[in-house]
C-alpha cells in the first residue's frame, strides 16, 4: 500500500488508461479523484473504482471548468499529492485536410487543457508531490495524419522538462509517460468505420516488435511507478511504454 494517505487526481479518469490508472492507484492505497467531461460516465466510473472515489465533471479545455473542479477537490479532498494529466483526444488528418476548428479542438484539450490542469492544481500540491503527463510514442517519429496531435503532445514533453526544473525547489517531480498503441475506447471515438480502423490497427501492429497492442493496465503500472516514491530521484524524464515501437 505504498500510496496510503495520498490524494491522486486523474483527468480523463472515466475511460481507458485513466480509468485503469485510477484503479491501480486506489489498489496501492491512494484516495482517487477522477475528472471527466461526461457526468454520467464519470459517476459510473467512480462507482466502478469504488470506495471513497470522487467524480468531478469538467471539460479540461475550459479554464473556468478547471477552476470549479479544483475548488471541489480542495473542498472534498483538501490537496493533490499525485496529478495524472491524462485527458486527451485523438484526431488524425493529412495536413491539407485539417481546419482551424480541428486545430483548436485538439490543442485546447491536449495542450492548453494539460497546461491549465497543472496551473490550477499547483496551489493544492504540497512539497514532494508528483505530476505525470500522458504524451505518446508518436512524438518520436513522423506519423502521417498526426501533425496536430503529435505536435501538441510534444509540447507536453517540453512542458515537463520546464516544470521539472521550475518545481524542483518544492521537490515536485514532473515526468511523462508515452504509451505506444494501447487498446482503449479512444480508437472508437475517431470517427473511422470498422474497416478503416482494422487497416489502421494492422498498420500499427506491423511496427510494434512485441506484435500486440498494450493494455491500459500496463500503462497504469508505469504511471504508479512514476507517481510513487519508487521514482523519488526521477524527474523531467519520459518513460516510453510502446512494445519497442520507437526503437526500430
Ligand atoms: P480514452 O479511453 O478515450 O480516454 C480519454 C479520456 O479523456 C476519457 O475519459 C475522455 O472523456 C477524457 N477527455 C477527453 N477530452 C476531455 C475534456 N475536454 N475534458 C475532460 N476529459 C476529457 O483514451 P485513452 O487511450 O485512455 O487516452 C488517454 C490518454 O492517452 C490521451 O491523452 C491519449 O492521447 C493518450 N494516448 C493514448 C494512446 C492509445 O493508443 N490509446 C497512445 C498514446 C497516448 P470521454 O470519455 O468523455 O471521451
Amino acid at each position: 500500500m505504498k500510496l496510503n494517505n495520498k490524494i491522486a487526481v486523474i483527468t480523463g479518469g472515466n475511460s481507458g488508461i485513466g480509468l485503469a490508472t485510477a484503479k491501480e492507484l486506489k489498489r496501492l492505497g491512494a484516495r482517487v479523484v477522477i475528472v471527466g467531461r461526461n457526468p454520467e460516465a464519470v459517476a459510473t466510473a467512480a462507482l466502478e473504482i469504488g470506495g471513497d472515489t470522487l467524480g468531478v465533471t469538467a471539460d479540461v479545455g475550459r479554464v473556468a471548468d478547471l477552476d470549479r473542479a479544483f475548488a471541489e477537490v480542495r473542498e472534498k479532498a483538501g490537496r493533490v499529492d499525485i496529478l495524472f494529466v491524462n485527458a486527451g483526444i485523438g484526431k488524425f488528418l493529412p495536413v491539407g485536410e485539417t481546419t482551424e476548428a480541428v486545430f483548436d479542438e485538439i490543442t485546447n484539450i491536449n495542450f492548453k487543457g494539460a497546461y491549465f490542469t497543472i496551473h490550477r492544481a499547483l496551489p493544492l500540491m504540497p512539497d514532494g508531490a508528483s505530476i505525470v503527463l500522458t504524451s505518446t510514442v508518436a512524438v518520436h517519429f513522423g506519423m502521417p495524419g498526426a501533425s496536430i496531435y503529435a505536435a501538441g503532445k510534444a509540447a507536453l514533453n517540453s512542458l515537463a522538462k520546464t516544470l521539472a526544473i521550475e518545481l524542483a525547489g518544492r521537490r515536485i517531480r514532473v515526468n511523462v509517460i508515452s504509451p505506444g498503441p494501447i487498446s482503449t475506447p479512444i480508437f472508437g471515438k475517431m470517427g473511422m468505420d470498422k474497416e478503416t480502423l482494422d487497416q489502421v490497427a494492422a498498420g500499427i501492429l506491423a511496427g510494434v516488435p512485441l506484435k500486440r497492442f498494450g493494455t491500459s493496465e500496463e500503462i497504469a503500472k508505469t504511471v504508479a511507478f512514476l507517481a510513487s516514491d519508487d521514482a523519488s530521484f526521477v524527474t523531467g524524464q519520459e518513460l516510453v511504454a510502446d512494445g519497442g515501437m520507437s526503437q526500430f
